[in-house]
């Protein structure tokens, strides 16, 4: 966020529900990854060795791998088909290992298959940096001005954020169920506990994406307050 207008009170008051709801989600998906990142996988394979084992699977040959730091900063690059796995993640052997490499990959598949949802969200990207960038400098421009048109341009730029948080959800959910998918082709998932391992540490980490939308959504209707506030003042 760059435009914190904390001196009013009715932004910390849209904002506030939303930034509660980060905040248990965040505990949520830490609480999850710390309780699989200590049960080892049955098949004692890292996550780097789960995302060779299935790019093969895929038959994506020339899928590239870094490492990454920080904790859960793994993430999948299709303009340069590069795997990212934090250090957590690429080397131990653990069930939460397992279910985050294999959502990546479940990125990668969808790379590979074209797959719309993520093509337009991909393509999107430009556009919403511009208009969450410029969004907000148009409404402060509008309210300082008092031109209630330029401060409703800016909603609808700043208005490209959010779009993009729900364009984000489906993409993510595919793929986690090709994860699933994935790792249970190849036989990775061995035992039951396992199994439920996986799905909850993606369930988690679904719902920061649900956050993410509840943000964008409240920091939109804020902007939206504002420039509605300003009808009937109009020159
Ligand atoms: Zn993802």
């Amino acid at each position: 966020m760059f435009f914190m207008p904390v001196f009013d009170i009715n932004y910390l008051l849209f904002m506030l529900p939303a930034v509660l709801l980060s905040l248990l989600v965040q505990m949520y998906v830490k609480a999850s990854y710390s309780r699989w990142s200590r049960v080892q996988n049955r098949s004692g394979m890292t996550g780097a060795q789960v995302a060779q084992r299935l790019a093969e699977k895929i038959g994506m040959y020339d899928l590239k791998f870094k490492g990454v730091p920080g904790q859960l900063t793994d993430h999948y690059d299709p303009r340069n088909r590069v795997l990212g796995l934090s250090q957590d993640i690429a080397q131990r052997p653990t069930v939460a290992s397992m279910a985050i490499a294999a959502h990546e990959l479940g990125h990668a598949q969808q790379d590979q298959d074209n797959y719309f949802p993520m093509r337009i969200r991909t393509a999107m990207v430009p556009a919403v940096n511009i208009g969450t960038s410029i969004g907000w400098i148009f409404i402060l421009m509008g309210l300082l001005l008092q031109i209630g048109n330029l401060a409703w341009l800016g909603v609808f730029a700043f208005s490209a954020g959010a779009i993009f948080a729900i364009a984000t959800l489906p993409v993510e959910l595919n793929a986690s169920k090709r994860a699933r998918q994935l790792l249970q082709s190849s036989g990775l998932i061995i035992s039951a506990q396992e199994q439920k391992g996986v799905k909850q540490v993606l369930n988690a980490a679904a719902l920061t994406y649900v956050a993410a939308i509840a943000t964008s959504l409240m920091q939109l209707f804020y902007f939206a307050s504002l420039a509605g506030g300003m009808r009937g003042r109009r020159r």
